[in-house]
């Protein structure tokens, strides 16, 4: 943590006197209230987890209490085990050492696990969770080895610095160390180029995909860190319990891990400390006073718990976290984010830009059938470095198709797509991005909630290396630094400089494409594939819009455009390909398919009436 960043946390009032307060807790706290907040930073740390995963990376796991588990029984098993192999002996020795074990065991089962369920869509991920979820349940409750239903006792107390954390108090402040380290981390990661690229995940696939993003391993990075942290909780608890049982591992513990994060607000990771505070409190008021009201026993909180649950998924979807912070912010209204630094910034590398002329993206007899439909029947086209050409034609008649085999977002059902040379075609759009291919979408594919400047900036994801360690302890801010800086720059060359720190869903229509061919250009491309970049434009922005081409095009860039406006179109480009019911119809200079009788019938007549 740098001088900065110590600054910023200490000018963050409220996260002042929340720390205050937890240094204190167990000092004045009456003690069963201090188990009471451990079992809060227990539950807040597997919950901080499960907003990676599920608020964040819309991934809904059941199963976190297993890896939970997976920590308790890995700690308990290894420090009381007795007469173990030689081989095996020596982890028993330390609780630090088997905190490591069961962390690398549950990286180990997450990965294999993550390898068979993360591919699986809709329901079938969480279908996939509850059953392995059950399946480790079970699997702890049956081992002799690890004291069958009965569990086991005996676990020895954590040193630290030659201090026995033997009580509630003591272990108090590891518990919440870990968790305030697991919040320091998680919020971090999200801020960062790989967080960008797990905030995507959600509704931006096959964007992230063409910019480059490999979203399997997005989605596996936060299924492993989601089990880290439930492993950890695991460890904790197992030796502030000091004894385990299967019972809190169960898939019932893991449905309640997902409404702290529901409650707590599940894109937020500050929703996970107040989802675990509330629910936690509630439960206990609620055990406390609902038999005495209702005069007999029984789990009734559950159902409490159960009308809550629905009433936040009508009424509050987003939970608390967000309420509180629009609350806070009534009161002490929150600085926005200054625009990133650009002046001095060293830029990044660029690649080198094929010779003008040359032959960047050639089509051949590319055909994709959608059954019976055939989108794109033996389809022949090529781009040259340093021209614009267009591809033109009435509406369905498979231009977009097209844009998606060339760019791997699609595969043609036969036929060759070669870029720079290589034959490209069933790479996928991330290995075809990654060779300097870069796109908008028709329908423009953006994160609404994210800014003007995190969008674009995930066009630049091919040029940071960081990883995800790197950026949870902030040590890729360099690299941080300049991809804001190259997204910032794309974003003024484009235009939209003044919304740069805006959400990007306010942006009009016509602006959002804008915003898109930034993404595009900070990829450093030498090949952009538009699809219909001026629809929506006003006249002002497409005279801006195409003076922003020809720079390109004089840079070197080929472009490769999709446009139905005609006059936009034929004062711009270099040659034009006309299709009409996914076959070509006609190839040539502008001044030659204005004239072409075949074209002026099939869609030159028909727009101009
Ligand atoms: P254009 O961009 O030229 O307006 P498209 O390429 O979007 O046309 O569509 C060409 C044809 O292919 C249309 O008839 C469309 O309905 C069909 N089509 C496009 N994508 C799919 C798909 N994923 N599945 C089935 N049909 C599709
Ligand atoms: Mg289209």
């Amino acid at each position: 943590m740098n001088a900065l960043t110590l600054r910023a946390c200490f000018q963050n009032r409220p996260l002042c006197i929340l720390l205050a307060l937890v240094a204190v807790a167990p000092l004045i706290a009456p003690e069963f209230q201090v188990t009471l907040l451990n079992y809060i930073g227990l539950y807040a740390l597997v919950a901080v987890g499960l907003v990676l995963l599920t608020g964040v990376g819309g991934l809904t796991s059941f199963g976190q209490a297993a890896f939970v588990g997976l920590g308790a029984y890995t700690t308990a098993f290894l420090t009381t085990a007795q007469g173990l192999p030689g081989w095996i002996a020596w982890a028993g020795a330390s609780p630090w050492l088997t905190l490591f074990i069961g962390l690398a065991l549950s990286a180990g089962v997450a990965l294999i696990l993550g390898a068979l369920t993360l591919k699986l869509s809709g329901h079938y991920l969480p279908l996939g969770t509850i059953a392995w979820g059950i399946s480790l349940y079970f699997l702890f409750g049956a081992q002799e080895a690890l004291g069958g239903h009965t569990g086991i006792s005996d676990i020895p107390p954590v040193s630290l610095f030659g201090l026995t954390l033997d009580t509630g108090g003591k272990m108090f402040y590891l518990i919440w160390a870990f968790l305030f380290a697991a919040i320091f981390t998680a919020q971090n990661l999200l801020d960062s180029r790989e967080g960008r690229a797990i905030r995507a995940l959600q509704g931006g696939r096959v964007m992230a995909e063409a910019m480059g993003v490999d979203t399997m391993r997005s989605r596996m990075v936060i299924f492993v860190i989601a089990a880290l942290h439930a492993s950890a909780a695991g460890w904790l608890y197992a030796h502030m319990q000091r004894f385990v049982n299967p019972t809190p591992f169960s898939v019932h513990s893991g449905i309640e891990y997902l409404f702290m994060i529901v409650i707590g607000g599940a894109r937020h990771v500050w929703g996970a400390l107040v989802g675990a505070g509330v629910l936690t409190v509630m439960n206990e008021w609620l055990q406390d006073w609902l038999p005495k009201l209702l005069g007999q026993a029984g789990n009734f909180e559950a159902i409490v718990f159960g009308i809550l649950m629905i009433f936040m998924l009508h009424h509050a979807r987003a939970g608390l976290w967000p309420f509180f912070v629009r609350l806070y912010a009534r009161a002490c209204p929150l600085t926005p984010r200054p625009p990133p630094r650009v002046e001095g910034v060293a830029p990044l590398s660029r690649r080198t830009m094929p010779e003008k002329g040359a032959t960047i993206l050639e089509a051949c007899h590319v055909t994709r059938r959608f059954g019976g439909l055939i989108a794109n029947n033996d389809m022949n086209l090529e781009v040259r470095a340093g021209e614009i050409l267009a591809l033109i034609g009435p509406n369905g008649a498979g231009k977009s198709t097209m844009f998606n085999q060339l760019s791997g977002v699609d595969t043609p059902t036969s036929g060759e797509v070669r870029f720079l040379g290589h034959s490209v075609a069933g790479l996928g759009a991330r290995a075809i991005a990654r060779q300097g291919l870069s796109r908008t979408f028709q329908h423009v594919k953006l994160m609404p909630a994210m800014s003007v400047l995190e969008n674009v900036a995930i066009g630049a994801h091919l040029r940071g290396k960081k990883g995800v360690f790197a950026a949870a302890w902030r040590q890729e801010r360099a690299e941080e630094t300049q991809l804001l800086a190259e997204a910032a720059r794309q974003i003024e060359r484009v235009g939209l400089a003044e919304f740069m720190m805006n959400e990007a869903g306010s942006l009009a229509l016509g602006q959002q494409r804008i915003l898109e061919i930034a993404r595009a250009l900070a990829s450093d491309p030498c090949l952009l594939l538009l699809d219909e970049p001026a629809a929506g434009l006003r006249l002002k922005e497409k005279e801006a819009l195409g003076e922003l081409l020809r720079k390109l095009r004089a840079e070197g860039m080929a472009i490769l455009l999709v446009e139905h406006d005609m006059d936009f179109v034929m004062g711009l480009v270099d040659r034009v390909v006309v299709m009409e019911f996914g076959e070509k119809i006609a190839e040539g200079l502008p001044e030659e398919i204005q004239q072409n009788p075949k074209v002026l019938e099939a869609y030159l007549g028909g727009v101009e009436e």
